[in-house]
């Protein structure tokens, strides 16, 4: 039997769920255009996992050397392996510039250049000319550019006057019965109380969910609870199977060496020192985009070459670089090289691993942020009062795998899109209509439910156990096998959460509850990854199928859509990409194969 529960209700015109780059940008833009702005968020703003990001953000300022957004369109497209929106992505690479002088003026300490420009380093897969020589494009606060831009973002949201709900975890989203969104409801994790945020417009901007993998770079708190959301309302979430493994995490402790490093100058090796990415890139080398780096450094270890003892991993190096350079660009790598690997990188190289890194995938929607979904063979139609940015959507601007320093820059654009959209299409302090009585009912027994759960499992097991399944069977390769073999598991495990104990029952800072709220958002997107990952028979950017190594644009240039019902049960369908362009500033770059 369901508890009643009391319900405090809070009117607002918005309501942004997220502080993290994308969420805290959407907040003040919209604050800053009258209306009336809530941002509720599980953790303070400024330690969402955007803090953490290093190397940089991009945009075509050409200030170290010639450089055009067109260029930056082109690279990618390219990066994302023909499965991005190029109308989308147009509007990204030509919005980055003014978006990075606003950031400058708004107060991001960036590193500058001799004459005091804002300084920029190269990054995979970023080149001039069309592919022809390497852009200097992204532009860098030392390797603490997440942390610098995040203070900025948190201080104008303060100077702007938006309400912040901070340590609130939202449940669910509050739907009406013609599917629009109506606001969210949260929990107040200090105090234990329930608060339903009603609103016209509601923005997720949850970040990835990088914790269904056993090994990532991401926060502990990364785990997709706007994709979750998302899922129990009923909605599909896009391009799931595309999963980022970054070249350089440490070996062991997952922590990311920044893709800034081999921008400075940094180069991998074999176990006979060889540099080997010169085999598989022979222009871009190092440089090449994230999905190849990964894949060749795979096969470098799988034929024996690896370092170690377990011969299992490879080597940065960094000794040849000039000690004075690390010093002043990369201060916070050497930090992390030491504690977390025991290693002076001015005298050894760093121990790395391609480790989960980024989610390509997330909750589909236009360029204005607005949520879509496929319905009555409409693939663009529009979710009313659902918006979603950042990690937790797809926009899809990074389509099967994202160029480093395109996230950072996705967050301020679309997090300005969303701004500007809802400020066209809603008035401040509209009434709220009428809530039919149930509308949190469901939402209220999944509480419920959790809460008292008296099962034998513990979430933690649950959790170990989706992390191992998803960091073994959708891996950098994949196989039709493992993949049938990780679909199994992950259901068994999906459905082993109807088994799982809660030992706390209280409400008031029970991290007990909270995880495993948090283990059920990652529960349907772990089922959503591996899912949509066995069903795509083709390999595009960072889905790499041993059994079908070719992309087949024939068959597979679609974004794929994946449900995710309660029982577990799942149901894909396709969207079409957009292969068109916002107007005549730039044309269509037609499908090639992609060699760096
Ligand atoms: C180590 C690391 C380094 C990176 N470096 C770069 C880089 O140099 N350049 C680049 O472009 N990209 C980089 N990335 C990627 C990029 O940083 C992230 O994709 C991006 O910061 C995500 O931002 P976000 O605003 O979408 O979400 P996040 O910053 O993850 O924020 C999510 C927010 O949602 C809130 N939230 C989540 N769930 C709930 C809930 N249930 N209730 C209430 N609030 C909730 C959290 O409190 C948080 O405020 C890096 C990523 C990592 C992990």
């Amino acid at each position: 039997m369901t508890t009643a529960y009391k319900i405090t209700e809070h009117k607002y015109d918005m309501v942004v769920v997220g502080a993290g780059g994308a969420g805290l940008r959407a907040t003040f833009g919209l604050a800053q255009k009258g209306l009336q702005t809530a941002c509720i968020t599980k953790v303070f703003p400024t330690r969402s996992h955007t803090v953490a990001a290093q190397g940089g953000i991009s945009a075509a300022l050409g200030n170290m050397g010639p450089d055009d957004w067109r260029f930056h369109f082109y690279d990618t497209i390219k990066g994302s392996d023909w499965l991005g929106d190029q109308d989308a992505i147009e509007y990204m690479c030509r919005e980055a510039i003014p978006a990075i002088i606003e950031l400058e003026h708004q107060g991001v300490p960036f590193s500058r250049t001799e004459d005091g420009r804002i300084y920029q380093r190269p990054f995979g897969g970023m080149t001039t000319d069309y592919g022809k020589g390497t852009a200097q494009r992204t532009c860098a606060a030392a390797d603490r550019t997440g942390h610098a831009i995040l203070h900025t973002l948190y201080q104008q949201s303060l100077k702007h006057d938006a309400r912040f709900f901070v340590e609130y975890f939202a449940l669910d989203l509050i739907m009406d019965e013609h599917g629009a969104c109506k606001g969210v409801l949260a929990l107040d994790m200090s105090e234990g109380t329930l608060h339903l945020f009603r609103a016209h417009g509601t923005v997720l901007a949850t970040g990835g969910y990088g914790r269904a993998y056993f090994s990532c770079t991401s926060a502990h708190t990364c785990t997709g609870d706007g994709g979750g959301m998302a899922l129990r309302a009923g909605l599909g979430l896009q391009d799931m199977e595309f999963v980022q493994f970054h070249p350089t995490g440490i070996y062991g402790a997952g922590c990311l060496i920044t893709e800034g490093v081999r921008g400075e100058g940094g180069i991998l090796r074999n176990a006979s020192g060889e540099r080997f990415m010169e085999r598989y890139a022979p222009n871009a080398k190092d440089l090449a985009s994230r999905d190849v780096v990964s894949r060749a450094m795979t096969l470098e270890i799988r034929e024996g070459r690896g370092v170690g003892e377990h011969k299992d991993h490879i080597h940065l190096d960094l000794t040849h670089l000039n000690p004075a350079d690390i010093h002043e660009k990369l201060p916070g790598i050497a930090e992390s090289a030491r504690i977390f690997a025991g290693v002076d990188v001015e005298k050894q190289p760093i121990p790395v691993i391609p480790t989960v890194h980024y989610n390509m995938g997330g909750i589909p929607t236009n360029y204005h942020g607005e949520v879509v979904q496929l319905r009555g063979g409409d693939p663009d139609a529009v979710v009313p009062g659902l918006y979603a940015i950042g990690e937790a959507a797809c926009v899809s601007v990074h389509g099967a795998n994202r160029l480093g320093s395109n996230s950072l820059l996705d967050l301020v654009v679309f997090g300005r899109a969303v701004a500007n959209r809802c400020a066209e299409t809603i008035k401040p302090s509209q009434q709220h209509g009428r809530l039919a009585g149930d509308a949190c009912d469901r939402s209220l027994a999944n509480l419920d439910k959790v809460r008292n759960a008296n099962g034998s499992t513990p979430t933690a097991v649950i959790r170990d156990r989706m992390q191992r399944t998803m960091q073994a069977d959708a891996a950098v390769f994949r196989t039709g096998e493992t993949l049938a073999e990780g679909v199994s598991k992950i259901r068994d495990i999906h459905a082993s959460f109807a088994d799982v104990r809660v030992s706390d029952r209280s409400l008031v800072w029970n991290s007990d509850l909270v995880e495993t709220f948090e283990l059920q958002n990652l529960l349907g997107q772990a089922l959503a990854t591996i899912t949509s990952a066995a069903n795509r028979t083709e390999s595009r950017g960072a889905h790499a199928r041993e059994d079908f190594p070719e992309r087949n644009d024939g068959e597979w240039m679609k974004h794929s859509l994946c449900r995710v019902g309660e029982d577990g049960s799942t149901s894909i369908e396709y969207r079409p990409v957009h292969l068109y362009t916002l107007d005549d500033d730039v044309g269509v770059v037609p499908p090639k194969p992609r060699v760096y």
